[in-house]
């Protein structure tokens, strides 16, 4: 392919954010799109994430933002023209204390103020939803069935195949080295292949986008988190037709449409590894936690494990807006939702370059809230 030397925008990161950002903003109308990653389009965290997409948060912008998301996802296979491998089985959420009982409720009531039908269900209904669920332990259970899952190469591929039909160049195996900034203002990047001039360029750079930032001037309180998740063999369907998920329990399981069923939780010590190497004891807890919750899974094997990497901020929300560089922009900081927002957050930052008022306004997200302490942390991650 041959290699531009100017854009009108370039976008840092081929991610699913990166991606979905270069298609809304070409569905905008805007031109000259130039999308560059280091790698291979997926091989960030989009390609190793669970895939869940859910509506059931904890503070008002991140209800908005799923519950927007949800919307758009529910309409993608027509509007992208390929399946993107939606599943809506419900997100199961269980709390197995009062406090996490009452965080819940009243996260639940939140939702629902929002348009968001998440409602408090009993253990037999949480048997009917989740068959063979052995959670006598527990002290409550919350259900919104249009959460659910989808595919997160199908998803990336389809906006990256939609985007390069309406003219968006993607420079893989491409790294950016640099962000040229003159009088406060950026005017391109720099890459191992050359630079290329632009009057805007975004950072959806994921767990690397404060390396991204730190190139124009710009300290951003992102850190990059490792996480494990495996898959088992594919069996029977009807084991976990739901994501099953608790914060306080630190797990999400759910079966995969071809039966595999996939599961995770958080590790101990937020480790910053980039090498993302995998741990025994990972499997070992995680396989003790998916038999005591669905004993049906005793005794079959598990596939694969790997690691991926979290987009953390310090309150789990993100990053999106212009930076103290005009023109600079982020999308990032997704702290391991990023796959359910994509098509929001894509959408809402194209519409805001494109000069039109966004769906959802989204100037609380601006970095600068941490310097102004005015972040509100959402409590419903795992
Ligand atoms: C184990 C795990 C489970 C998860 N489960 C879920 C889930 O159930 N639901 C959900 O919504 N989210 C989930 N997530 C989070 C989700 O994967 C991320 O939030 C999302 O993929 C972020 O997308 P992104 O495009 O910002 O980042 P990425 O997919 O990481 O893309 C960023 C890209 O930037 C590229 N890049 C970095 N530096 C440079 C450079 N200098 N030059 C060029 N390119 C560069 C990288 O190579 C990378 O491909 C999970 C994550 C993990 C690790």
């Amino acid at each position: 392919m041959e290699w531009k030397n100017t854009a009108d925008v370039v976008i840092i990161g081929g991610g699913i954010i990166g991606v979905s950002t270069a298609y809304y903003l070409a569905k905008e109308g805007m031109e000259n799109i130039v999308l560059i990653e280091k790698g291979t389009i997926c091989g960030g965290s989009t390609g190793r994430c669970g895939a869940g997409i859910r509506a059931q948060w904890g503070t008002e912008m991140n209800c908005r933002l799923g519950i927007a998301a949800l919307d758009i996802f529910e309409q993608l296979d027509d509007e992208l023209g390929m399946s993107v491998g939606l599943n809506q089985g419900g997100y199961l959420l269980v709390a197995y204390n009062e406090e996490e009982f009452e965080t819940l409720r009243k996260g639940m009531v939140l939702q629902n103020s929002l348009g968001i039908n998440s409602r408090m269900i009993s253990l037999k209904e949480a048997r009917e939803i989740c068959p063979g669920l052995s959670a006598d332990d527990a002290f409550g259970f919350f259900f919104h069935g249009r959460d659910g899952h989808a595919d997160p190469f199908l998803t990336t591929f389809a906006y990256l195949e939609a985007a390069k039909k309406m003219g968006v160049t993607c420079f893989r195996h491409t790294t950016c080295t640099g962000i040229v900034v003159e009088d406060n203002v950026v005017k391109g990047v720099e890459t191992e292949r050359g630079t290329i001039s632009a009057p805007i360029v975004i950072n959806c750079a994921g767990a690397y986008a404060q390396f991204i930032a730190k190139m124009a001037g710009i300290d951003i309180p992102n850190w990059g988190e490792r996480h494990e998740i495996m898959i088992t063999e594919p069996v029977a369907p009807g084991v976990c037709p739901c994501m099953l998920m608790s914060f306080s329990g630190n797990y999400y399981i759910q079966q995969r449409p071809h039966g595999s069923i996939i599961c995770g939780m958080s590790p101990e010590g937020h480790p910053e590894d980039f090498e993302m190497k995998t741990t025994w004891n990972f499997l070992e807890e995680m396989s003790r936690t998916l038999v005591r919750l669905l004993p049906r899974t005793k005794g079959i094997r598990v596939a694969r494990q790997w690691s991926g990497m979290y987009d953390m901020t310090p309150d789990a929300q993100p990053i999106i807006g212009e930076t103290d560089v005009k023109n600079f922009y982020h999308s990032t900081g997704y702290s391991g939702h990023g796959f359910m927002l994509a098509p929001v957050a894509g959408k809402i930052l194209a519409q805001h370059l494109a000069g039109k008022t966004p769906d959802i306004d989204f100037s609380m997200l601006d970095y600068r809230r941490f310097a102004r302490g005015e972040h509100i942390r959402e409590s419903n991650v795992v």
